[in-house]
This record gives C-alpha cells, sequence and structure tokens, in this order.
C-alpha cells in the first residue's frame, strides 16, 4: 500500500472540497493508495479551513488573510500556520492548486521548481505566465497534470498515442475541446441585453465557482481553456479546436493523423480529473463519474456562437499575439467578472470591456515572473479606469 502526500492549495472553494471528497472515497476502499493531507491554504475563510483541518490533521495550513491567523493557530494547535500558500509544496508529493484567478501563480511555480506534481486547477497562472512556467516543467521530478476537466481528458487521450502527452506530439493532427455553451447557448445578443447574476451562475451541467460559471456562461472560460492547451501540449491554434456539447459527457478529443479520434468520456463531475490527477499514472477505484448511458440518450454537437460569445475569439487573438497578451487579457476579464457579480457591469458589457482592454496590450515577453506581474497590474489598472470613466 502506498502514501500519497497531498496539500492542496485553495482548500474551501469548489475544487478544494471535491479534492477532500475523492480523498475520502479514495482512503474508506481497502487496500489502493492512501491520500494524506499534509496541507491546507486558504484566503481568508477561516472557519471551513478550521473544520478541514480538525478533520484531515494536515501538519501545515496556510491563511493569507493576517486577521484571520491567530484564530486559526488557536483552533489547530498541532498544525503550524503560515501566511504562505507556497510554503505548502514542502512536504508534499503533489500539490492540488485550486486558488482562483492570477493569484494561484506563486502555487505554480513552486510546486514545479521543487520538482513535484502538480495538479493543476488554477488555469490562469499557466495562462498568464506561460512563458514563465514552461522552463519550470523540465525540472527534475516536476510534473504538470491538468485538473481541468477538458486537458484531463487530453492528457488522457494523448496516452493513446506512443509518443504520450509530451508536448509536441507529431501524431497529433488536432484538439478537439468540447464546450457546454453554459446557459445561454443558442439565445442571441439582442435576448442577452439583461441577464442577472442569477442567471449567469445557473450553470446547465457542471458545479463550479463563482469566477469560471461567468467564464463559462461568456466562452471565456473556453477561450482561456483554448490557450491552456496550447501552452501544456504545444499543439498550435490553427489545431485547436472547439465544439459545443451541450451534455458535457464528452470532456474533449484528440484526433490523430491517422484519422482516428480518441475522446474521453465521464458524467460531468470534477471528482473524476481531480481522482485521475492524484492517482497519474495508475487509476485509482472512485465512486465518481460513471456514464449513465440510458440517461444520457444522446450526444449533440454544435459549432459555437462567436459572434454573440466574443470573448472565444479574443483568447485566440491573445493566445496567437504571444508574450503577455493572454495575462493582458485573462487580468482584465477577472477585472470585469468580479464588477458584474458585484452589480457594476452588465453581462454583455464583459466581451466589450475585455476587447477594448486587450486592444490597449502593451506588449512585453513575459519571460520573468516581474514581466508577467506587470502586464497582470497594468491591465488591471486599464480595466479598472475604464470602470470607473464608464
Ligand atoms: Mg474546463
Amino acid at each position: 500500500m502506498s502514501v500519497v502526500r497531498v496539500a492542496i492549495a485553495g482548500s474551501t472553494g469548489s475544487i478544494g472540497t471535491q479534492t477532500l471528497d475523492v480523498v475520502r472515497a479514495a482512503n474508506a476502499l481497502p487496500g489502493g493508495t492512501r491520500y494524506e493531507i499534509t496541507g491546507l491554504g486558504v484566503g481568508s475563510s477561516a472557519d471551513a479551513l478550521i473544520a478541514q483541518a480538525l478533520e484531515f490533521r494536515p501538519a501545515t495550513v496556510a491563511v493569507a488573510d493576517p486577521a484571520r491567523r491567530a484564530e486559526v493557530a488557536a483552533a489547530l494547535p498541532f498544525a503550524e500556520v503560515v501566511s504562505d500558500m507556497a510554503s505548502l509544496v514542502d512536504g508534499a508529493d503533489v500539490v492540488v492548486n485550486a486558488v482562483v484567478g492570477f493569484a494561484g501563480l506563486p502555487v505554480t511555480i513552486e510546486t514545479l521548481s521543487a520538482g513535484k506534481r502538480l495538479a493543476l486547477a488554477n488555469k490562469e497562472s499557466l495562462i498568464a505566465a506561460g512563458p514563465v512556467v514552461q522552463p519550470l516543467r523540465a525540472t527534475p521530478g516536476a510534473e504538470l497534470v491538468p485538473v481541468d476537466s477538458e486537458h484531463c481528458a487530453l492528457h488522457q487521450c494523448l496516452r493513446a498515442s506512443v509518443h504520450g502527452d509530451p508536448p509536441g506530439n507529431p501524431e497529433v493532427a488536432r484538439l478537439v475541446l468540447t464546450a457546454s455553451g453554459g446557459p445561454f447557448r443558442g439565445r442571441t445578443m439582442a435576448d442577452l441585453a439583461e441577464v442577472t447574476v442569477e442567471q449567469a451562475l445557473a450553470h446547465p451541467t457542471w458545479s463550479m465557482g463563482p469566477k469560471i460559471t461567468i467564464d463559462s456562461s461568456t466562452l471565456m472560460n473556453k477561450g482561456l481553456e483554448v490557450i491552456e492547451a496550447h501552452e501544456l501540449f504545444a499543439i498550435p491554434y490553427d489545431r485547436i479546436e472547439v465544439v459545443v456539447h451541450p451534455q458535457s459527457v464528452v470532456h474533449s478529443m484528440v484526433e490523430f493523423h491517422d484519422g482516428s479520434t480518441i475522446a474521453q468520456l465521464s458524467m460531468p463531475d470534477m471528482r473524476l480529473p481531480i481522482a485521475y490527477s492524484l492517482a497519474y499514472p495508475h487509476r485509482a477505484a472512485t465512486p465518481f463519474g460513471r456514464v449513465d448511458w440510458a440517461r444520457t440518450g444522446r450526444l449533440d454537437f454544435e459549432v459555437p456562437d462567436t459572434a454573440t460569445f466574443r470573448c472565444l475569439d479574443l483568447a485566440y487573438q491573445a493566445g496567437r499575439s504571444g508574450g503577455t497578451a493572454p495575462a493582458w487579457l485573462s487580468a482584465a476579464n477577472e477585472v470585469h467578472v468580479e464588477a458584474f457579480l458585484d452589480g457594476r457591469l452588465r453581462w454583455r458589457e464583459i466581451a466589450e470591456r475585455n476587447e477594448a482592454v486587450l486592444q490597449r496590450y502593451e506588449p512585453s515577453a513575459g519571460t520573468t515572473v516581474a514581466d508577467v506581474v506587470a502586464a497582470d497590474s497594468q491591465a488591471r489598472s486599464r480595466a479598472l479606469e475604464m470602470l470607473g470613466a464608464g
């Protein structure tokens, strides 16, 4: 019986709590791999963190908010309480990066630099800082296993090739990412002039946190995932396609140059890609995500409506520009999604504002952390200025 030591950065969010579901379920089964939680980290959700830590007894907990650290330390005398989420990397074999947004970058960098496995749910760090993160993947022992369901699917499909998942697999003709289409699939821009936060948060197939759910409603999530796929697998943008698949059962596909397409199917349940990322290269027995064929009935595919959901093309544009353009777009989008959730921006304005900020992109190579952080903060400033003005 082997023991895998797991740390979770962002443990009280959607991916964090589902990771603990996977650990609980795996540890309840006789034999097989056991998961030991060595570290848990949060921004400021102290109460939820304390409850998790009392159950899983990690050696280290990270609390970013200084105002909550003392109460966490008092409640958890067995744990070392630190401020820095990247400190969770020590003592872990696998680090699940489930931090939301660009704030997840230090955990990505620290995990890969330490030569450990990164189970990456924080797509923004790879998208915004691709030129910084890529060289770290060559650190001996470092391994990046995507938790994002589409990329986890691609990772699995690529195992059908003798070349596997290393970048630039020469047998790949194209990557096909599936998109549910979100809650507004089939609607026109006129239909979507006045949508509420509640409507945008009502995702038809996936249960996720608010930021990614809004990104799904605009197709920005899929656009960011196109960039993420390019960064993960080094396939050119003109060979990465998006197809809308409302049932969310086919999670993505790889077409090889002999014409065969390999797809990965499971019910839409994030616990399946989480379990894959923890157990890789093995497959752990878990009770999640089995396809219910009778209930599924049919699988539909359609072309995305890029006139209504303009964020998808913006992401291709930023990806093709390279450098810090993806960082720029992703940062602007974070500002705009937050403004929409706070009622300061209309839903259709998210795409309009993202486009306006991207047009003001100031090119830089983004090969250092400082470059990427500067691009992120410049784009946020532009977005906030325009929000203030408008
Ligand atoms: Mg996804």
